[in-house]
């Protein structure tokens, strides 16, 4: 099958660096958990909105930060299952640029023995034009996945904490661990 994938929130779980980066750049502790833009704009009101994205292209697009995401749990495990059972997958992905460069050293460290291809779309784009052919899209932003309803087939909504209450389709199902996503490619491919 061919799967796409999202880097940001799929792949990579870069609440550690926004983490480092509040500490680094405006001298705030706040722990990984923490690190949403609800809880550091909303709630805490510790920056401004404008602050935490600036935040955030800070840590994606600064090298040495940059590569030392953590994968989500057991991505990397799964998805080498995936591609050595034979499924194709590429990742696209709204970074660009050095994030995108940064994206793709990581993720070959870990993964050095597969090549996969990363698509970056410029922020604001659809992921669509990208995406259609797959058979599966796993993305955790509810609209990016709204707008590939009626072209790919079977999509899904990587769930954390911050998009819970994101929105909601019966034809997105929600999902909330790699485990979980194994199982249920596995299982469509036993049903096509
Ligand atoms: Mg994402």
């Amino acid at each position: 099958m061919k799967i796409g994938l999202d880097f940001d929130g799929v792949i990579s779980d870069t609440s550690k660096l926004k983490s480092l980066g509040a500490k680094m750049f405006y001298n705030l502790d706040i722990s990984a958990e923490e690190s949403t833009r609800d809880i550091i704009v909303r709630k805490k009101k510790l920056l401004t909105h404008e602050q935490y994205l600036e935040l955030q292209h800070s840590v994606s697009n600064n090298r040495k930060i940059g590569l030392l995401m953590s994968p989500v749990r057991y991505a990397i495990y799964y998805i080498r299952k995936l591609i050595a059972s034979g499924h194709s997958i590429s990742v696209i992905t709204t970074r660009n640029g050095i994030a995108l460069e940064i994206a793709e050293e990581w993720f070959s460290r870990k993964m050095p023995e597969f090549k996969v291809d990363f698509v970056g779309i410029d922020n604001g784009n659809s992921k669509l034009k990208s995406a259609i052919g797959l058979d599966v899209f796993i993305d955790d932003t509810f609209e990016v996945l709204e707008e590939l309803l009626g072209f790919v087939p079977n999509l899904y909504l990587f769930l954390w904490n911050y998009n819970l209450e994101d929105g909601f389709d019966s034809r997105i199902q929600r999902v909330s661990s790699w485990k979980e996503i194994y199982k249920i490619i596995n299982d469509l491919e036993g049903n096509s």
